[in-house]
């Protein structure tokens, strides 16, 4: 289809009228309340989604209990199998997801394309786990005994995802859910639904049981409060912002139900002066402006050695300068708006707050006038530790980038943060490569422009950025309780 066609049709899909997936049927709301979908590029209304309440929730976790025991039993090849016909299903309607996805989220389509081809990936690497969990033998201290463990699901999941990667953010966090033998609710954000939307679609049409997945769209505060705080929910594994994920520690209290978070990060770029350092300035600029810096793993902070500090600057701001912002539905975008104004006023305090606080912008610094919430990538240098562009996670297109004069020293500036999500580490020389990625506290370490995400490896914070860990056998097994049967001979 050419991309006007898919364009038309993905303003079709949103303009229609939207429901929950509840146990296999659509199903109005129990309150008429709708949630405006705006299209970022444009700042227009492109549908409404459906605010669901608790009742609606209510229904999607009786329907998630109702069909746990029998998925829970069915064997792992035939979920296996169920799991590839939803890959398939995602990539027969690649190119229609991806316009609906940059529609609804602002990204460039083509971004949207690979998120698309992620999210299918993703179901395949986790449905071969799907018939090969298994628990282990166990050498008893006791006389006279044989034990093992077995790994069962946990039970019903509350997935709540954000918005910033909508589809592949949802699918990472059913793909391991539904391999473990889980039932699952899905609450998409409230700003980005409509592939969650469209992906219930296709789970219908590939021939999921009923209530193995359902979707009920809504706010965080009502939608998906309700999901943490239900006594049937065995788990919520959660992605969002850190102030969002603490606050759901309490309510998650009230049936200790099971928490894994994935949350924000400020996390650093080291640059050393044995780099390859035209690599590494594109690998610190696009790490941070990808997505509009709405990424979690985003390269906020830039450490780079004091020799080189001048030159990689300059190839940052002049790759800052020349990035193409612009609809994420025009073919050469290379990034496109922040997902609401609300956001981007709250970016742009940022930048505010840099420049007040001292710190000096090198490129950017403004939002764009006229129609979308769109904003320039912005570099500031002269950053002190202490300013809030150097310690809170920004979720926009601004960088802060700072000399070190060694590793001791760069290594400490790096920790220098209450996160720990990712780092990037640029050298050339494996020890000090190595030796940063061992030193810093953070749950991922890219070397050398390594990729940071993918299914086969393990994705989660350290300190402030999250309890857990998603993808690889940890991001199954998360959905798995471990059970010890001991028999006495
Ligand atoms: P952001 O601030 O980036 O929008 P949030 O952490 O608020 O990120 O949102 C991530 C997801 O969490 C969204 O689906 C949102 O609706 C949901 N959410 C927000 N508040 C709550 C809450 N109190 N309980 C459960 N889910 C929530």
């Amino acid at each position: 289809m050419d991309s006007n066609l898919e364009f038309d049709a993905a303003r079709a899909f949103a303009g229609q009228e939207h429901n929950h997936f509840i146990g296999g049927e659509w199903q109005p709301g129990a309150s008429a309340g709708k949630i405006d979908s705006i299209d970022p590029g444009s700042g227009t209304v492109i549908g409404q989604i459906a605010a669901g309440n608790a009742e609606d929730v209510d229904h999607a976790v009786d329907a998630a209990r109702a069909a746990f025991p029998a998925w829970s039993a069915t064997g792992g090849i035939q979920r296996a199998k169920l799991m590839w016909a939803l890959a398939d299903a995602l990539m027969a309607n690649a190119s229609a997801l991806a316009m609906l996805e940059s529609l609804d989220n602002g990204m460039p389509a083509r971004m949207a394309g690979f998120g698309v081809m992620g999210a299918a990936e993703n179901l395949r690497y986790n449905a071969g786990w799907a018939g090969k969990l298994a628990g282990e033998t166990v050498s008893m201290s006791a006389p006279d005994h044989q034990a093992f463990t077995i790994r069962e699901p946990v039970g019903v999941v509350g997935a709540i995802v954000p918005w910033n990667f909508p589809l592949a953010m949802a699918v990472a966090k059913l793909a391991p859910i539904l391999a473990a033998g889980c039932t699952v609710v899905l609450k998409p954000a409230e700003l980005t639904s409509m592939s969650a939307l469209k992906l219930a679609e296709l789970i219908a049409e590939v021939g999921f049981p009923a209530g193995v997945i359902n979707v009920v769209t809504g706010h965080g505060a009502e939608a998906g409060q309700a999901l943490v705080d239900h006594p049937g929910v065995a788990k919520i594994a959660f992605t969002g912002s850190t102030a969002t994920g603490k606050g759901l520690l309490a309510s998650a209290a009230g049936n200790l139900k099971r928490l894994s978070l994935e949350l924000g990060g400020k996390s650093p770029t080291v640059i050393f002066a044995d780099a390859n350092l035209a690599a590494a300035a594109e690998g610190a600029a696009m790490s941070v402006f990808m997505n509009s810096g709405q990424v979690c793993v985003a390269g906020s902070r830039v450490l780079i050695q004091r020799s080189v500090f001048d030159q990689v600057i300059e190839a940052i701001v002049a790759r800052a300068r020349a990035i193409r912002v612009g609809s994420g539905q025009a073919p050469d975008t290379e990034i496109g708006p922040l997902i609401s104004g609300q956001h981007r006023d709250r970016v742009l305090g940022y930048v505010e707050a840099g420049r007040s606080e001292g710190a000096e912008v090198l490129a950017g610094g403004k939002v764009r006038q006229g129609e979308g919430f769109f904003m320039e990538p912005t570099v500031f240098v002269n950053a002190r530790p202490e300013h809030r562009i150097m310690r809170e996670e920004i979720f926009g297109p601004v960088v802060a980038a700072v000399p070190f004069d060694d590793a001791e020293e760069a290594i400490a500036m790096a920790n220098d943060t209450e996160y720990g999500l990712s780092a990037s580490v640029w050298s050339r020389e494996i020890g000090t490569a190595l030796g940063a990625a061992r030193k810093i506290d953070a749950g991922t370490v890219r070397v050398n422009g390594g990729a940071g995400l993918d299914p086969a490896m393990p994705f989660g914070g350290f300190k402030q950025s999250g309890w857990g860990r998603e993808n690889g056998r940890e991001g199954v097994l998360a959905f798995t309780e471990t059970k010890s049967i001991s028999i006495k001979l």
